[in-house]
This record gives structure tokens, C-alpha cells and sequence, in this order.
């Protein structure tokens, strides 16, 4: 494995560095929190079962984050350094899909919202980026975590490439070995990436012991991210969705969105976004609810996310934990149960038993509706939406494709669909291909 040995690394660097960050980049996050009609019920202690206490996210989180995780404030200041790395890629595109409407013969309207242009190819950058600013700034030198397809653990080997940080990423057994091509990235940018559950930590070793064969989950890497972030005074823990703060930093998608929306004298009727922890999903759709809840509009926001992994439609709504071992805080979210191994599908990002507390509790208030779609029924939306717009999306964008696709060829009145395409699949063609 070719890591960056640490005395060529820079040290952490977070500094502006004066580039000019174009004004359609926002300068603000927005909050939910602050419009909500009813609080979001707090996380909980996983040993007391009290809320939790910012000296309980201490050892894995800096206290800008854990600021962040409790805020009820609307607006969020962007620092300027990761303003200016924004700016590599955003603003991200809004464009009118206007092949695929003619495709599908529907009066509706439809706009797609393209993360893919960042550097990894998807939304996740947008919170990687932030949460190592973060870390940098409180002098942390190392950041670990899980990932399921390794969208997260190259978006963030990225970020910490960018700011100065070392990486240790552990990724779901199944999907470091059907997708080495996302490990290959991660190593690129620097990051060191363990195949999860791994001989390196006690919960690993635990799971092996009970399960030597398993396929791994989110839930197994999360307890050996957060081991070994704890275990390590220099090392934090990050994650790539579910958390409050990460839907905050990703409200960018959603309020430049509204403003591309705006700028055309356009207002969205729907917008469909895929749902695995729930952050794109939050980061598109929070600031239009933001905008429903205090001035009226009326648009509406349809979760879609894998049959194969259910959480909102099928799940609970019940505290559990983020983790197999039991590990992280007691989350008040929709969940398959933390000890749910989901089958292998291809949109390994949605394989997570849990939703964001933010986006469930927003379900739970009805602000909000959910649909879960089939792996086949959403390749075949992604192979639509490819031959007509281009783009080949995501396999877990291509459920929030297959929910709006069908909900255009049913309008017979003209509306305004808004699609979140949350990446591309272009390290993900051999899912593609063991489709056709
Ligand atoms: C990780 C990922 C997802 C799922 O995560 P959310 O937190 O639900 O957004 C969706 N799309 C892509 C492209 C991803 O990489």
C-alpha cells in the first residue's frame, strides 16, 4: 500500500489563500433546526442515556462541529478557506433536462442538481472539506473513518490531502473488493484504506471472530473508525452523512439550487433526492422545506431510497445506534436495526440500517415523503437518463432518477421536477455493465 510518509506531508494548512470565490458560491450554511415547528429530539449517551453533552463528542469531534451538531441558529458563517475550496467545483450546476423530457414525452418540467463535478465525483467533498478545516484549525493531524462504496473515503483522503491532515479510511468488505478502483483513489490523495471488518481493532477482530466470512456494513467499519480515532490523542473521527453538521455544510446544494431556480423564474414542485444517510438528500431538500415553512411555497421533497435497504419505509422510528458495536450515541432516526447487514447491492452509499435524525424527524413531521425503489427499476432509470442527458449518474443517484422519471411520465399538467444527481458513476461502470 503507497502512503504519503509523514515527513513529506505539509503541515495542515488553513489559511485563505486570497482567491477570488465567485459571489454565487453561498456564504452561509443553513440550519433546518431553526425553522422546524418542533425540535428534533436530541442525541442520547449510549451508557446514560442523558443528552449528550459536548464533552461526550470531546475525544472525536472538534468543537466547532459539536457547535454545529446542537446549533438551532439559521445561517452559518462558510469559513473563507473552505469558501475557497468550494470554489473548485462550485457552484454546482442546475441544467434543465430537457432531452430526457422529450424522451419521456412528459409535460413536467425537469432540472437536475449535478454534484458530480467535484473533484471525486460526488456531493460528499462539500462536508469532507469542512470537517477537515475544522480539524486542522483545532490542530488535529489525523482524521479516520468508514466508507461503504468509498465515495466518503475519497472525498476525504481528498480534503485531508488539500488541508494537511493524514486519512485512515476502513471500507466495507464488500465493497473495497468490488471496487479497488475507489481504494486507488483514496491512495492517490494519500490515504491509507483497511478492508472492514479488519485484524486492526478489538470490534474488527470481534466481528471476525463471530463471522469470518461476513460482507461487512457501514455499522462494523463505523465501530473500527471511531476505535481507532479514540485510541489516538492526535486522531479524530469524521463521518460522511447522518450527523446534523454534515446536512448543514451540505445545505449548499440545496440553497444555490433555489437561487439557479430563482434566477430563471422558476419554483421546484418536487424534488426527488436518493437517500442512504440522508445528506444529499437533506443538503438539496432543507432549504426549499427552509422556504416552504417560512414563506408558504408549497414544494415537496420524495426520499428515495434502495428496497434493499428500506430505513424510512420500512424501518423504525426509535433511538439506536450509528454502529455495530454500540460504539456512537443513541440517534433517533428511521432504522433497520444496527445489527441489519444489507444485501450487497451495487448503490453501496445506501447501505446504511439508519437516516439522518434530521431528515427522519422531518419525515416523522410529515414535511416530507419516502418511496424505496429496486436496484433494477433504478439502473434502468440511470441507462435512460445516460443515453438522453449524458451523464452516467451515480447507482445511488440513479434511484432519486428512477423516482422522478416515474413521477413525469404519470403528470399530464405541466409542473417542475428537481432531481439531485448526487455524482457519477464512472468508477462504478462494471455495475453498469453486470446490469446489461
Ligand atoms: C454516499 C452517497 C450517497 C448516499 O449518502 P447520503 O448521505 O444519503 O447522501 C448518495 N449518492 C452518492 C453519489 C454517494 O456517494
Amino acid at each position: 500500500m503507497t502512503t504519503t510518509p509523514d515527513d513529506v506531508r505539509p503541515a495542515p494548512r488553513t489559511e485563505p489563500l486570497g482567491v477570488t470565490v465567485p459571489s454565487t458560491v453561498p456564504t452561509h450554511w443553513y440550519n433546518l433546526a431553526a425553522d422546524l415547528p418542533e425540535p428534533c429530539p436530541p442525541a442520547l449517551h449510549p451508557g446514560t442515556r442523558e443528552p449528550l453533552t459536548p464533552d461526550d463528542l470531546a475525544p472525536l469531534f472538534p468543537m466547532a462541529l459539536i457547535a454545529q451538531e446542537v446549533s438551532t441558529e439559521r445561517w452559518v458563517e462558510i469559513p473563507q478557506t473552505v469558501r475557497e475550496l468550494y470554489a473548485l467545483w462550485r457552484p454546482s450546476p442546475l441544467v434543465r433536462a430537457v432531452r430526457l423530457e422529450r424522451a419521456l414525452g412528459t409535460p413536467a418540467r425537469i432540472y437536475y442538481k449535478y454534484e458530480g463535478v467535484s473533484p471525486v465525483g460526488s456531493h460528499k467533498p462539500n462536508t469532507a472539506v469542512a470537517q477537515a478545516y475544522y480539524n486542522a484549525v483545532e490542530g488535529i493531524t489525523k482524521l479516520t473513518t468508514e466508507t461503504g462504496a468509498g465515495q466518503w473515503g475519497a472525498s476525504l483522503s481528498m480534503a485531508c490531502a488539500l488541508l494537511g491532515l493524514r486519512c485512515e479510511v476502513w471500507q466495507v468488505r464488500a465493497s473495497y473488493d468490488s471496487k479497488p478502483y475507489r481504494r486507488m483513489q483514496m491512495e492517490t490523495y494519500g490515504g491509507v484504506c483497511h478492508s472492514s471488518p479488519s485484524e486492526l481493532t478489538a470490534a474488527g477482530r470481534a466481528i471476525l471472530a463471530s463471522d469470518p466470512e461476513t460482507t461487512g456494513s457501514l455499522g462494523m467499519a463505523i465501530s473500527e473508525a471511531v476505535e481507532a480515532a479514540a485510541t489516538d490523542p492526535a486522531a479524530h473521527y469524521a463521518l460522511g452523512s447522518v450527523l446534523n453538521h454534515v446536512l448543514l455544510h451540505q445545505s449548499v446544494i440545496g440553497q444555490e439550487a433555489l437561487a439557479q431556480l430563482d434566477e430563471i423564474g422558476e419554483g421546484a414542485d418536487v424534488v426527488f433526492g436518493c437517500a442512504g444517510g440522508g445528506s444529499n438528500l437533506g443538503g438539496l431538500a432543507f432549504p426549499f422545506l427552509g422556504r416552504n415553512l417560512r414563506e408558504g411555497t408549497t414544494t415537496r421533497v420524495v426520499a428515495c431510497e434502495p428496497a434493499a435497504c428500506p430505513s424510512m419505509t420500512q424501518g423504525e422510528y426509535r433511538y439506536d445506534f450509528g454502529d455495530v458495536a454500540g460504539l456512537t450515541p443513541l440517534l433517533k432516526m428511521h432504522t433497520l436495526g444496527k445489527d441489519f447487514v444489507p444485501p450487497p447491492i451495487h448503490a453501496g452509499g445506501l447501505r446504511y440500517h439508519g437516516m439522518a435524525p434530521m431528515v427522519s424527524h422531518a419525515y416523522e413531521l410529515g414535511l416530507m415523503s419516502a418511496i424505496a425503489v429496486e436496484q433494477g427499476d433504478a439502473f434502468a432509470a440511470g441507462i435512460e437518463f445516460a443515453r438522453a442527458e449524458g451523464i452516467i449518474p451515480a447507482p445511488e443517484s440513479t434511484h432519486a432518477v428512477a423516482g422522478a422519471i416515474a413521477h413525469a411520465r404519470a403528470a399530464t399538467e405541466p409542473e417542475t421536477i428537481v432531481i439531485g444527481l448526487s455524482g457519477n458513476g464512472i468508477l462504478d461502470l462494471p455495475a453498469y455493465h453486470q446490469y446489461l
